[in-house]
């Protein structure tokens, strides 16, 4: 039977094919790999026509601060992979969430927000959106309870990660998404440590995906920039945001994220395996306090994680016996491993949260969210696991 011209040969495909397919638009080179469109603007064939594409009467490209063949294409692909209806692209995972924050909230608002989110996602709730009457109350990622008493009747939206950083705990997404529908607010969901290689929050109910592609969706660190995913008419007014404020996703940086999604799987899954592996090892290493990764079966979340994810991501922590004295040799002694506070990289990171990414915390605050003086956050990356294991032994060992 001759196959239907009009039917999409992707619908129903699955996500490797998906991730290394959608979205592409060839043009008349007949290009193999995606083109790149390094343009800010568009000509037109004649005024009429220029007329028509700015009244939006007639559909096409007009100035790339709202649309762009290579910023598209990427966001179709991820739209893909998250099972979204659309994507917005912006110019870092901070404008996802700040654009998300604009488009859908108003002075009067409140929303509700996991206090074991991004560091600097806290500092653009209570410093910036506070400062346009947008208020946040902050709670406990695995708290259903506190979830459902902090809900006002002010309350628009919901934000939290899962694993959370840096110690993994699990948030549910189906007793969240379960929890906002019953309340009538938006659960939006930063996915940017699982992608949705790993885990799909819209599957389980939740309005909005945010992710920082920095992070997994490059894999490789070379680019900043963020995505918005959800229904058309959220992403409509989030699209209008960006259009009039800016926060745009270069096309250089969209162009390097496709092609990071080609191969998101196989990493995500290499980088998953790797962890697992480093963090049973880590566990029965005797200078080592406790591991936190959901992927050991002591962990609280590790149920939860292997229902709602693929496998437990590449970003784990550990305790070491002592205090920030020792845990500093840790760092101090690694010669491969990367001392920075990025992750999601082919090379692997290692970081001191207390004095680094969490260091603007006060001792309180560090206390109950667990950031304690011996802690050490690792994220695995590409690297064959015996060096990554013999770099942090070396530290290790002589403690
Ligand atoms: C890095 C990060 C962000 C911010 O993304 P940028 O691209 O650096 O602006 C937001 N959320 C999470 C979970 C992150 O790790």
């Amino acid at each position: 039977m001759a196959a239907d011209p009009t039917e999409d040969p992707l619908s129903g495909a699955a996500l490797d094919t998906l991730a290394v397919r959608a979205g592409q638009v060839r043009g008349p080179e007949g290009e193999h790999s995606e083109a790149l469109f390094l343009t800010s603007s568009y000509v037109f064939a004649n005024a009429a026509e220029a007329a028509a594409r700015f009244s939006g009467e007639v559909e096409g490209n007009v100035y790339s601060r709202y649309t762009n063949p290579s910023v598209r294409t990427f966001e179709q692909r991820i739209a893909a992979l998250e099972g979204a209806d659309q994507a917005v692209a912006t110019a870092s995972g901070m404008a996802a969430i700040l654009s998300t924050c604009m488009a859908l909230l108003r002075a009067g608002d409140h929303l509700v927000c996991s206090r074991s989110v991004f560091g600097t996602t806290t500092v653009l709730l209570n410093k910036f959106l506070a400062k346009f009457g947008v208020a946040t109350t902050f709670v406990e990622l695995t708290d259903i309870d506190a979830w459902r008493e902090a809900i006002e009747p002010n309350t628009r939206l919901l934000l939290l990660e899962t694993p959370s950083n840096p110690l993994c705990e699990i948030g549910d997404l189906a007793a969240l998404a379960d929890l906002a529908r019953s309340r009538g607010v938006l659960l939006a969901v930063d996915n940017c440590f699982c992608t949705p290689a790993l885990q799909r929050p819209l599957d389980w109910g939740a309005d909005i995906v945010i992710h920082s592609a920095t992070k997994y969706l490059d894999g490789q660190g070379r680019c900043l920039g963020g995505v918005v995913l959800g229904r058309a008419e959220l992403m409509a007014e989030v699209l209008g945001f960006i259009r009039s404020a800016g926060p745009s996703l270069s096309p250089f940086n969209a162009w390097v994220f496709t092609k990071g999604l080609e191969t998101l799987r196989l990493r995500m899954e290499a980088h998953s395996a790797a962890a697992q592996a480093l963090a049973e090892w880590l566990a029965e290493h005797p200078a080592v306090e406790r591991v936190f990764y959901a992927g050991l079966p002591g962990h609280p979340g590790h149920e939860l994680a292997r229902r709602q994810q693929r496998a437990f991501g590449g970003v784990l922590s550990f305790r070491v016996r002592g205090g920030r004295e020792q845990a500093w040799q840790v760092i101090d002694a690694t010669r491969i491993l990367s001392l920075t506070a990025n992750l999601g990289d082919a090379k692997t990171t290692i970081v001191h949260p207390a004095t680094t990414t969490h260091g603007r915390l006060g001792d309180a605050e560090k206390a109950r969210a667990g950031i304690t003086e011996n802690l050490i956050r690792v994220a695995v990356g590409l690297e064959a696991l015996d060096d990554i294991r013999g770099d942090l032994a070396r530290g290790l060992d002589a403690l």
